[in-house]
């Protein structure tokens, strides 16, 4: 949200966000490696949104990805990530990736970018731990185990909290929604 020209961030605990420091450079030296073997979880609802839509998106596919979405589909079979089916891989990249991901793409057309696209892929580089609190993946924090330049604090000087103002709302949007579905399952419960 801009306020007097000025970026004003959701109110969203973030445990890193005082010294994580991120910047994308896709299309700028980074040809969108977060997308090659990714394999993201895609949960029920994300799943069905795609299928429902998939006749958007297969014109914009790689001719190989294409092939394989149509015949096969566009999740691994017997694969799962914290519990959900992940997305396929076709020739080391997503099947929706295309010079940038197509969900993105069609979506943004559309005038919402993350309307399509799995909540993780969306999220990234925000992510929730164990205890679902909110943290930036940054190289050294919380074991994390993903080598890429992005990730590496070191590499840039932009603070994440000007780079990432799209995704922190994003969390924030989900957040309550967590919030929300907790609170009615209690009063369910009651
Ligand atoms: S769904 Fe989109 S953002 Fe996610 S891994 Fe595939 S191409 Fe990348």
């Amino acid at each position: 949200m801009q306020v007097g020209g000025q970026t004003v961030l959701p109110e969203l605990p973030i445990v890193n966000l005082a010294e994580a420091r991120f910047e994308c450079t896709f299309g700028r030296g980074c040809e969108g490696i977060c997308c090659r073997e990714g394999r993201p979880p895609v949960y029920p609802e994300e799943v069905e949104t795609i299928d429902t839509n998939l006749d958007r998106f297969l014109p914009r596919l790689r001719a190989e990805a294409k092939a394989v979405a149509k015949r096969d589909g566009f999740l691994v079979p017997h694969r799962r990530r914290i519990g959900q089916r992940v997305m396929r891989v076709v020739r080391g990249w997503c099947i929706f990736f295309n010079q940038g991901c197509v969900l993105h793409q069609v979506g943004a057309d559309e005038g919402d970018p993350y309307r399509y696209k799995p909540s993780l892929c969306a999220l990234f580089p925000i992510q929730q731990d164990h205890e679902d609190r909110w943290y930036i993946r940054q190289k050294g924090f919380k074991g994390e185990a993903w080598d890429l330049p992005c990730l590496d604090p070191s590499q840039t000087k932009i603070p994440a909290h000007e780079s990432l103002p799209a995704e922190i709302a994003l969390a924030k949007r989900f957040d309550d929604e967590q919030k929300a579905e907790a609170t009615a399952h209690g009063k369910a419960g009651t």
